[in-house]
């Protein structure tokens, strides 16, 4: 199997798909996001500048974050992951670039083209588990048992950043950040392009079967 880099703005279906696709096809789920959390529980001074950075919608400085990575990377001993949630500027696509030639892994990358007032409005009724599983209060997407995870049985909560102020930063960030990236890899010939807005006549399990469809005819 090859890796997969998922690109897209907050609450596209990124970690969604990520979480579905780790279940089903047994993928390793790395979401950069998820790691930073982590990290930002931790009572030091690294845990609450890492909590106030996310809290206001900006971004992590590519060096923490990195290293970070690495380390997740080293762990996972060659299996096939999904990235979710990096790169998010161009310099880290080129590290990145560098990290995994060296560790000769295979990848493609599927870009979440999405509207933004759809990512919004999700924004405001999502809940998320600590294992990165999310659901929604303003959609079907509801745990069978009310604020508690159906995958792990952990306690649901509203993420920090999860407001309008916070996702109109972190929104307009990945604006700015984002067309070098999908330029560097259309280059690279390794991007492909899905329509991630569902609607009344497309849903999640549409999207989730076109990237099965992509990631079989990449291989
Ligand atoms: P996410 O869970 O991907 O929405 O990320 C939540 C927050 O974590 C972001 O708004 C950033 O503050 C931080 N973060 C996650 N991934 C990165 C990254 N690759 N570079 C910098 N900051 C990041």
């Amino acid at each position: 199997m090859k890796s997969i880099i998922f690109l897209g703005a907050p609450a596209s279906g990124k970690g969604t798909h990520s979480s579905l696709l780790a279940e089903n096809l047994g993928y390793i789920q790395i979401s950069t996001g998820n790691l930073l959390r982590e990290i930002s529980t931790q009572n030091t001074e690294l845990g609450q500048k890492i909590k106030n950075i996310i809290a206001s919608g900006e971004l992590v400085d590519d060096e923490s974050v990195l290293s970070l990575l690495k380390n997740k990377l080293n762990d996972i001993a060659g299996k096939p992951f999904i990235l979710d949630g990096f790169p998010r500027n161009l310099n880290q696509t080129k590290q990145l670039s560098v990290i995994l030639d060296d560790l000769k892994v295979e990848y493609i990358v599927i870009y979440f083209n999405i509207d933004e007032d759809l990512c919004r409005k999700r924004i405001t009724g999502r809940i998320t588990c600590p294992c990165g599983k999310s659901y929604n209060m303003t959609t079907k997407f509801l745990p069978k048992k009310e604020g508690i995870c159906d995958s792990c049985g952990q306690s649901l909560q509203k993420r920090e950043d999860d407001n309008e102020e916070a996702f109109n930063k972190r929104f307009a960030l990945y604006i700015k950040n984002t067309e070098p990236i999908i330029d560097y890899y259309q280059k690279e010939n390794k991007l492909v392009v899905i329509d991630a807005n569902t609607t009344e006549t497309r849903s999640c399990e549409d999207i989730y079967q076109e990237i099965i469809e992509v990631i079989n005819d990449k291989y």
